[in-house]
């Protein structure tokens, strides 16, 4: 069974073809510049050489009927014909309180994701795009939606609820969400078989750390609290997000420099995190090397990221009341050593001892913690596509 796997972004679409039958990808791509001008298809058949086309996309469903021709092409194509593709997997972001699984897409859930376009303004109206593009393009063929808030709908309410006045809730559903869901629960879901954890009781903690960076907390898979809130601000410092941070510094920032909420949150969320702190850069790479050039507020960034992620980790130790494992995902955690090494050494009070030599390796599923500690530590390398291809699969059979 062939999936096809959809990531819509305001201007962009990434897409993977995955042959369901033994979980390998066929094809993958990326249009981008979609609506804009200098619109480009970059097209890569597994065991082909990759295909970039320059052509008009106006709309999404421009995009996507250049997917499908490429899908098909007799030179760099991968199938005869799209009837091949049975299902059709969507990343969509918020799913707000209606929904806590994923989803075959019907007019219901089509207006749900629009009712949603105020709690994620920039990804649910290209989601939807995304889905209304596949129905015209290959009608019949089942969309389902993959929510990325649903990992952390099941957090009980002391997890999920703000100590605001209880009537915004009511009106606005405002609660805490999260969001890497499906990274979330693809890491945790794998970690409890890798580790040999109780798939019921098994404690797991997930620290996804990209350019965006969120931790989970699981027992069993089921998510009981992770990092970020309403939207993806709350939480861990990120490249360019501040993580938490009191909300009353906006106030006092926005009388002082006479900036509105709008060019505040703009700032939280684009120029804060590593990029603000260090001045240097959002990428880890980068500030990690001015730090070994002696720049010291890079050397300060890096310690308050490592720090902060110490902390939640400590958090979500004492809300399951102990932690099985602790596992390292996405850009920062895949592929930065030291910064795992640096998180563990906080972690010495759990039993935790890294193994120095296993803990040199990037991007591939492995413990890193030595024999005798407490608690294990993995990497795993997270796969968001695969997941939500899992997740049709599961839907449509
Ligand atoms: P996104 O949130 O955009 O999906 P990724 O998970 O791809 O992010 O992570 C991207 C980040 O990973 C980069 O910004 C960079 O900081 C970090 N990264 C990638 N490789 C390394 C490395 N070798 N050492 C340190 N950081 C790295």
């Amino acid at each position: 069974m062939k999936v096809l796997v959809l990531n819509c972004g305001s201007s962009s679409l990434k897409y993977q073809l995955i042959d369901m039958d033994n979980e390998s990808v066929i094809a993958k791509g990326l249009c981008e510049r979609i609506g804009i001008e200098g619109s480009v298809l970059t097209h890569k058949p597994t065991g082909k050489e990759p295909f970039v086309q320059e052509a008009p996309m106006p709309t999404h469903t421009q995009a996507i009927k250049l997917v499908m021709d490429a899908l098909v092409d007799p030179e760099h194509g991968v199938i005869k014909d799209t009837s091949e593709i049975s299902a059709i997997g969507h990343r969509v972001l918020h799913g707000g309180i209606k929904f806590t699984e994923s989803i075959v897409v019907n007019q219901q859930v089509k207006d749900v994701i629009r009712e949603c376009f105020d709690l994620g303004p920039l990804h649910n109206p290209a989601n939807l795009m995304g889905i209304e593009a596949c129905e015209e393009a290959m009608p019949g063929t089942p969309n389902v939606a993959v929510f990325d808030t649903t990992f952390g709908m099941s957090m009980p309410p002391k997890a999920y609820m703000y100590a605001i006045p209880h009537e915004y809730y009511e009106k606005y559903s405002i609660r805490r969400y999260g969001f890497h869901g499906t990274s979330h629960m693809f890491v945790s879901g794998e970690v409890l078989k890798f580790c040999h954890l109780d798939p019921k009781k098994g404690k797991v903690i997930v620290c996804h750390l990209g350019n965006g960076g969120s931790i989970s907390a699981s027992i069993g898979g089921k998510c009981v609290d992770t990092s970020m809130g309403l939207t993806p601000l709350e939480g861990l410092i990120m490249g360019t997000r501040s993580g938490d941070v009191d909300p009353a510094v906006l106030q006092f920032i926005m009388n002082k420099e006479g900036k509105d909420i709008n060019e505040m949150l703009n700032i939280l969320n684009k120029k804060s995190g590593m990029l603000g702190m260090s001045e240097v850069s959002s990428d880890f790479r980068d500030v990690e090397k001015a730090r070994e050039e002696g720049n010291e507020e890079a050397a300060v960034a890096l310690d308050a990221f490592v720090y902060r992620v110490a902390k939640y980790i400590g958090a979500y130790t004492a809300a399951m009341n102990g932690v099985d494992a602790i596992a390292f995902t996405a850009g920062v955690g895949e592929n930065d050593m030291k910064t795992r090494k640096a998180i563990c050494e906080y972690l010495g009070y759990l039993g935790v001892k890294i193994d120095d030599e296993a803990n040199n390796v990037r991007g591939e599923a492995r413990i890193i913690s030595a024999p005798d500690s407490k608690v294990q530590v993995v990497l795993y390398p997270t796969n968001e596509e695969l997941a939500i291809a899992r997740e049709t699969v599961r839907l449509v059979q």
